[in-house]
Parts: structure tokens; sequence; C-alpha cells
């Protein structure tokens, strides 16, 4: 394994090093004697093995024993500054061709442990049930199919109608009247061989429903808010399987995402739970009225949000971000963002 210094700028300044590690983030090193600039040079040409630095540093004048090397590369990785060089070249040519700016993304989370081509193979191997095809069902599904995930069982009961044309790009005036889940396999098999899409042309209306839906995938994506009590329905189904999910959706000007890895997070019930501590709802003296507020980048902000926190489910290189805790973007208040975690509920069975 050749270690690997990643695409950073690093900077010379009085006795130190400057590691621009993030666009907003620099690792300040001492280097009185040049030895970390060496080094990084070294590590930057990514041609030398470890027992190999240690004699290249002597070749340019420092003397530093193997165990520092090591030392030194131990560190670099666990900063996220190091990754395998050569590993692209274990994925085929085109594969790398298509998806080289998903490669270079996976960078940020690659280390020697885990390469770029590693996060890829496993996004590959993924098995994701999607619930909904509608707009942000649809967005969704369009950004799994560009960064490859294997397979997508698309599930939804609707038909592409002219108002959908406002924010769901998967579907053309040539769609109308089609059944969502074909016209979202068609826009699929016409953008990618990549990935296969299964439609599944259903109304989901139960706990049951969906773990039937559910065995055998890595993840699922809930994107529908109806029925009323879906979100549970997918948490006590998920629950059972050991499957993490990711729900995202808008209300009102509020857009949110949260998801719940059972076994790990809270889940869904505890917070139904707490809010039924909070009180029983009162009578509306008057209902809102149905209405849809989801414009093109609406649907496509929440459908980049639910599908980074799926990816990093699929990745494992990060934690998932939204685990029991609602993400919250206020579109009506200046894009104002909240996070809001939830606690485990003492009364709830499931995820005791
Ligand atoms: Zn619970």
């Amino acid at each position: 394994m050749l270690p690997r210094l990643k695409s950073v700028l690093v900077l010379p300044d009085a006795g130190s090093v400057v590691i621009h590690r993030r666009a907003l983030e620099r690792v300040h090193l001492d280097d009185e004697d040049g030895a970390v600039a060496a080094l990084l040079g070294l590590l930057r040409e990514g041609r030398r093995a470890e027992p190999e630095l240690a004699d290249a540093m002597a070749a340019n004048g420092f003397t530093v024993s193997e165990r520092d090397v090591a030392a030194a590369v131990a560190q670099f990785d666990e900063w996220g500054l190091l990754e395998r060089a050569g590993d692209d070249e274990t994925l085929p040519l085109e594969v790398r061709r298509r998806h080289e700016s998903n490669l270079r993304f996976y960078d940020v989370t690659a280390s020697l442990d885990v390469s770029s081509a590693d996060q890829h193979r496993a996004v590959a191997a993924a098995r994701v049930l999607l619930l909904g095809a509608g707009g942000v069902g649809s967005g969704v599904l369009q950004s799994m199919v560009g960064l490859g995930v294997g397979h997508v069982t698309l599930v939804d009961f609707d038909v592409v109608e002219t108002k959908n044309l406002a924010r769901q790009f998967a579907y053309g005036l040539a769609a109308i009247g089609e059944r969502k889940v074909d016209a979202a396999k068609a826009w699929a098999d016409s953008y990618s061989p990549g990935t296969v899409v299964e439609p599944v042309h259903r109304r989901v209306d139960s706990a049951a429903a969906v773990r039937e839906l559910a065995e055998g995938h890595d993840l699922v994506v809930c994107a529908v808010d109806s029925p009323d009590d879906i979100q549970l329905m997918v948490n006590e189904a998920c629950f059972e399987l050991g499957i993490p999910y990711v729900v995202g959706g808008l209300a009102y000007s509020t857009l949110c995402y949260w998801s719940v890895e059972p076994g790990r997070s809270p889940c869904r019930r505890c917070l139904h739970l707490h809010r039924g501590d909070e009180g029983p709802m009162r009578d509306a003296l008057f209902e809102r009225n149905p209405v849809n507020r989801a414009t093109g980048p609406v649907v496509q902000l929440l459908a980049g949000f639910v599908t980074m926190e799926a990816m990093r489910y699929l990745r494992r290189t990060e934690p998932p971000v939204a685990a029991a805790c609602y993400h919250v973007v206020e579109l009506a208040d200046g894009m104002t963002t909240e996070r809001h975690a939830w606690q485990h509920h003492p009364d709830c069975e499931l995820c005791r």
C-alpha cells in the first residue's frame, strides 16, 4: 500500500508548514528543520511504501527512524490527509470516467483504510427501497442514479400529471399519464446502466407492506407523506428488519429531514411518545387547506440533503448526521437552519 498526500494546498510559514485541509480549516505544524515539508513532499508523490520513506528521507538529508515515519503517517491519516495511491485503478475505466467527480468527493472521507474506490463499490453494491416518486422521491432517484447506487426499488401509486412538471425533472411531457414508477425507470435506464430500478406500482398503507417491500434492502428512503402515520409504519418495519431509514419532507415553509438507525439511535415512535407527553392535540378551529409549495429548487435541496444522509449509511466512512435529529431549513426566514435531536422515550418498547 502506497500512502499519498491528498490534493491539498501546503504553504511554508516561518519555521512551520500550513496545510489547508479544507476551505476554512488549516493545520499548522512546526517544521524548524524542514523535515515535515520533506516528508509531505515524498508522500505527495505516492510512490513509496512506509518502510521506504525513511530511506528516502535519509537521501534528502534527514535522519528519521522508520518508527518516526510510521507515527507521522498515522497522524496524517488521522487528520484525513492521506489516501491509498493508485486505488482508482482497481475500478474499470468506464466506471472511473463516469464517476470521476463522485470519487473525488469520496476523497474527503477516504483514508488509508477505505479508499474512494472502496466507497464507490459500497454504493454500487447497495440496494435501496425508495418510497415515493414525487418531488423529493424522483429527485432522490436521480441523485442515486448519478452516484451509481446499484439497485433502487421504487414504489409509487401515482401517474405523471402536468402539475408535476414544475419540479419533477425525471418526467417530461411525453410521460404525462404514465405510471410514475415506469417513467422514472425509463429515465434512469436512459441515463445510466449502473443502476437497476425496479418499479413497484403500489400504495403503501401498513407496516406489513413496508416490511415486505424492504426485506433484502440496505436502506429505506421515505419520500411520501401519506397515510398520516407512514413514518411510524416505516419505523416499525425497519426496526423489525434492522434497516436504517431516511425521511425528508416539507411542512408549511419548513424543509426537514432526519434518519433512524435501528440498534443505535432512538426511533420515530420515541418522538411520537414525547409529543404525546406534551398533551393531546386540541380540535382545530380551522384546518389548513392542503397546498403544495414545493418548487423545483426546494425539492432539489431536500432531495440533496436526503441523498447525502442516505450515502452516509451506504458508504459508512462518516456517521449519519441526522440520526434521531431533525435537520430543519426555514425557507421563509432567511434560510435559517436548526437541529433538534430527540431522546429515547422510556415507554418505547421498539428501540429499548
Ligand atoms: Zn423508540
